[in-house]
């Protein structure tokens, strides 16, 4: 039998339709009394919501300047205002962008993080934070950026774009995979995981064929669901291959977050089938598909999500430095990182190939 270490994280999850009324009381549980409320700028509406909801007494501010991978600037910028204008805790409307400009905050000041995630990509259930200078993004662990709280309310992912919400998707799918796999993996986690990837692969259909009224809400909430599986996972066990990859391309060759996931998260799967049986079975189980690699890479062409690194901006020539890039410093994976095969995997991602 396998031998392992299994952590739990001191965390309050409110999860269900219309849980967004319940912010106040949540800050009130927390005795916090003035947030900073955080967005990206076309999430501004949101956030007024959501102030409105808290009422001015409970509301610092807004601070709409969120954007992707968060630059060291508006870091300072967001924690500056925080103490200028005497908040005592963040409260993060939106994806991994807003939720990670959160975490700056909390990082310098250590002021707690309410987060109400309104993506799929599951940064508010992990410690880990990225904050970008000079072009490099720096990435780390840390318990004081954990939100303390998340509120989950399928009714703020309505509005997120169809496309938007299937890489979305495939992206907290690539958490659970890799779960799966990991080193550090426990039961706990693998239930989690396997749930988390069902849960996913039935909901995106639905949200892509356009369901309606309470089935769009239902097919959101289980989508919401699986991505806070997906993100307990990611928060709690290591990653390997995939994610090295996807930092590499989305790093170095600025390519975009959840894209760059679906495309790369079959072809990982692929190079990890033969050193990952019971996981792959886990992976396509939960899928309902005969393979795991082929059945996230299906389950993306058939929602019209990109299965290429053409695609999606990546440049043939830029391979061999994406391998080079790779092959530093790698995470611990389930099958040994081997030159020529880890470019024959660019080399498919890049063309888009069924595997
Ligand atoms: P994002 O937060 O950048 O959001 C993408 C766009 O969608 C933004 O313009 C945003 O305003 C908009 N949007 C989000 N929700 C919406 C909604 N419901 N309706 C309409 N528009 C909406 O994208 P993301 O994929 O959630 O996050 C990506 C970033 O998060 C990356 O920088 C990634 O590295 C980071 N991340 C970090 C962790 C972690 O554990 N630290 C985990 C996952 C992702």
């Amino acid at each position: 039998m396998k031998s392992f270490i299994y952590a739990s994280r001191a965390q309050r999850v409110v999860f269900g339709p219309g849980s967004l009324a319940g912010l106040a009381a949540e800050l009130d549980t927390l005795g916090l009394r003035r947030a900073l409320v955080l967005c990206t700028p076309p999430q501004r509406a949101q956030a007024e919501r959501v102030a409105a909801l808290l009422g001015a007494a409970r509301v610092a501010g807004i601070f709409d300047q969120a954007v992707m991978h968060v630059p060291i600037e508006i870091a300072r910028q967001a924690q500056r205002t925080a103490r200028e204008l005497g908040a005592d805790c963040a409260v993060a409307v939106g994806g991994g962008s807003t939720i990670g400009l959160g975490k700056a905050i909390a990082l310098d000041s250590g002021l707690p993080v309410i987060a109400v995630p309104t993506t799929y990509a599951g940064s508010e259930m992990t410690p880990i934070y990225g904050i970008t200078e000079a072009g490099l993004k720096k990435t780390g662990k840390d318990d004081r950026v954990l939100p303390r709280s998340v509120v989950y309310d399928p009714e703020l992912s309505l509005s997120l774009p169809v496309t938007m919400s299937v890489t979305s998707g495939i992206n907290a799918i690539a958490h659970a995979a890799e779960g799966l796999y990991s080193v550090e993996g426990n039961p706990i986690m693998d239930l989690m995981a396997q749930e988390g990837i069902r849960a996913l692969a039935q909901a995106l259909p639905a949200i892509h064929a356009g369901a309606g009224g309470e089935d769009l809400l239902q097919a959101r909430g289980d989508a919401l669901y699986g991505a806070w599986l997906c993100g307990t996972v990611l928060g709690s066990v290591g990653m390997a291959l995939h994610h090295k990859l996807c930092h590499t391309l989305g790093g170095s060759f600025n390519l975009p977050h959840a894209e760059v996931h679906t495309v790369v998260l079959p072809q990982a799967l692929a190079y990890n089938a033969a050193a990952a049986p019971q996981a792959m079975a886990r992976i396509a189980a939960a899928l309902g598909a005969p393979d795991a690699a082929a059945g996230v890479f299906d389950l993306a062409h058939a929602l019209g999500a990109p299965t290429a690194l053409r695609d999606i901006g990546m440049r043939e020539e830029d391979l061999d430095r994406a391998c080079d890039i790779a092959l530093q410093t790698p995470y611990p994976n389930p099958r040994p990182l081997e030159r020529v095969a880890l470019r024959a995997l660019l080399q498919n991602a890049y063309e888009g190939k069924r595997p």
